[in-house]
């Protein structure tokens, strides 16, 4: 899979940054977020690069959701978060389409 340029993400996907995965199969890579905003905040990703979650084949989204369910349940039985940020309002600082899945604490709503 060809890594777009400069994506950290794309990087990560590819191995070229070393990564700790949670979970790895060959359209999906999860690890720990470098900044966790809770005890355990994990990003899961696409291994190919799409800018936004808007942009991803809808064939992929089933295996991206449910990779991030899955852990969430297995990580966090006691409840958690899945959340997309999407553009510049959305919070999306990374444009490498990413699910937040946090847990750990009594999550807030409604988010900043
Ligand atoms: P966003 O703000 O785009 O929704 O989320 C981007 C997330 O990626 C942030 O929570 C940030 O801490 C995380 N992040 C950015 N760069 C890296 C990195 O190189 N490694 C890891 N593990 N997380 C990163
Ligand atoms: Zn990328």
């Amino acid at each position: 899979m060809t890594d777009t340029p400069d994506c950290i993400f794309c990087k990560i996907a590819s191995h070229a940054i070393p990564v700790d995965a949670i979970y790895e199969d060959d359209q999906v890579i999860a690890f720990n977020d470098r900044e966790p905003q809770a005890p355990t905040h994990l990003l899961v990703i696409p291994k190919q690069h799409f800018a936004t979650i808007g942009a991803v084949d809808a064939a992929l989204l089933r295996p991206l959701l449910h990779a991030a369910a899955v852990l969430g349940d297995r990580l966090l039985p006691n409840g958690h978060r899945i959340a997309i940020n999407t553009g510049a309002d959305g919070g999306q600082t990374v444009g490498h389409v990413h699910l937040h899945v946090l847990g750990g604490r009594q999550m807030s709503w409604p988010p900043g």
